[in-house]
């Protein structure tokens, strides 16, 4: 026990010291992966709080920025594409900055440890099973990607194998010998992608083990999570992401509320405990199937979920509900969590005509979110609160929560 707690008493030590010495990785420049790599970490959080500073200023006041203790190893998704060199050497890595080049890499220091070992260990079973790596230029071959998604809280693991054609050599024998190297991985989905694109994921799925999603816990809540749904990449700093969100909306049991842009609904079953009404809409059919489990799983009865774009099922489902009188028609809150392009402004225009007294606003990319704010000043909200919070440790994006509260029009 004595010596348990020394080790750990140690290992906190060299993090800290990890954290302020800062590592730099020896791919960075070729990969591009994280652009502050190398720059002490309380630099790098510097460096974003001014940038958002920069550019929300004119709304309001930023606060302090949400760091993380110890800023490595911390993303939970592994993504790798698979290459074959010309002497038959197979790398396995990421895509050269700006180009389609194939970039070998062995350690990353932002990913989790295991699933890049899991990556790295597939590499080494292709040859024994013949697989050949595809080659978007001459369409040959067919291991396109391999996808990693670790659940930090279950330690849950799913393995998507991207292929180009539907069938997989003697995958169960694969499959086999993969889980004998890694036995923490709980399920491998097949994906099928035979378009020449730079999507990642095709269309067609097929489970090959376990039950095709991973679990994983946040803030006390269990989220299942399929291969084709969203999911936030730093579960640590997700937590407290969360945790603004849902002091900013300031619930009390009484709210109705719609989270748009709500993946599998995670932010919307966490605001659901504390609302009469949650309603979530997502574009993904797939994230909306695991986002109405999770109201099942979580024992939550008042939260309705529904599949589209923002922008047209909102408009929509005003247009229906008129004459009925609604109560989702007069949100107190609406929380919106867009992609980096942030909101169409369709979407920001029905908002405005339902009037909540509150827009919770979290967003990924600092200047479709300024431009989305300045859309919604002009339509009587005014800015209150402003926070980022760092998800994305070493690269330089940057993840910000807005307050906004309607502007009292009878003064
Ligand atoms: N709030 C969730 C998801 C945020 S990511 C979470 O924290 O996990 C943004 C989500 O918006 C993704 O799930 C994406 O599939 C979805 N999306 C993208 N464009 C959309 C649109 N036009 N309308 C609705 N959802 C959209």
């Amino acid at each position: 026990k004595m010596a348990e707690k020394k080790q750990a008493g140690y290992n906190k030590k060299m993090q800290r010291q990890e954290t302020r010495e800062c590592q730099e990785c020896s791919y960075h420049k070729k990969c591009g992966g994280c652009e502050y790599s190398g720059i002490p970490y309380e630099e790098q959080l510097q460096k974003k709080e001014k940038r958002v500073t920069r550019l929300l200023r004119e709304f309001g006041k930023v606060e302090p920025i949400v760091g993380m203790s110890y800023p490595y190893y911390y993303r939970n998704k592994v993504h790798a594409v698979y290459a074959q060199k010309k002497n038959g050497q197979v790398i396995c890595g990421t895509y050269e900055k700006d180009s389609h080049r194939v970039v070998d890499i062995e350690s990353c220091l932002l990913e989790d440890k295991q699933s890049t070992a899991i990556i790295r260990d597939i590499r080494g079973l292709l040859r024994s099973f013949k697989i050949k790596p595809y080659n978007e230029d001459t369409g040959y071959g067919l291991l396109r990607h391999v996808l990693v998604r670790h659940a930090h809280a279950t330690g849950e693991v799913m393995v998507v194998l991207v292929i180009a054609s539907p069938i997989l050599p003697s995958k169960n024998n694969f499959v086999k010998a993969l889980r004998q190297m890694h036995p923490e991985i709980t399920t491998v989905v097949l994906n099928i992608n035979g378009r020449n694109t730079s999507m990642v994921l095709g269309d067609q799925e097929k489970v090959l083990y376990g039950k095709g999603y991973i679990v994983d816990e946040l803030l006390g809540m269990r989220f299942r999570i399929s291969a084709k749904s969203f999911y936030q990449v730093n579960p640590l700093q997700t937590e407290k992401l969360y945790s603004l969100a849902l002091e900013y909306a300031g619930l009390t049991g009484q709210e109705v509320v719609w989270d748009l842009y709500c993946g599998i609904g995670t932010i919307s079953l966490f605001l659901a405990q504390a609302a009469k009404h949650v309603y979530g809409v997502e574009i993904v059919p797939e994230a909306i199937a695991d986002a109405r489990e999770n109201a099942k799983n979580n024992q939550i009865d008042h939260a309705t979920f529904y599949v589209g774009k923002a922008e047209e099922v909102l408009p929509q489902w005003v247009d229906e509900h008129k004459k009925d009188g609604d109560e989702g028609l007069h949100p107190d809150v609406i929380v919106v969590d867009p992609p980096r392009k942030g909101c169409d402004e369709k979407c920001l225009e029905t908002m405005v005509t339902m009037a909540p007294e509150r827009i919770v606003y979290v967003s990924c990319d600092s200047a479709t979110l300024a431009r989305d704010l300045k859309y919604l000043q002009a339509n009587g909200y005014e800015v209150t609160r402003v926070r980022p919070v760092d998800q994305f440790c070493h690269s330089m994006h940057v993840e910000t929560v807005c307050l906004l509260s309607i502007q009292n029009k009878m003064i």
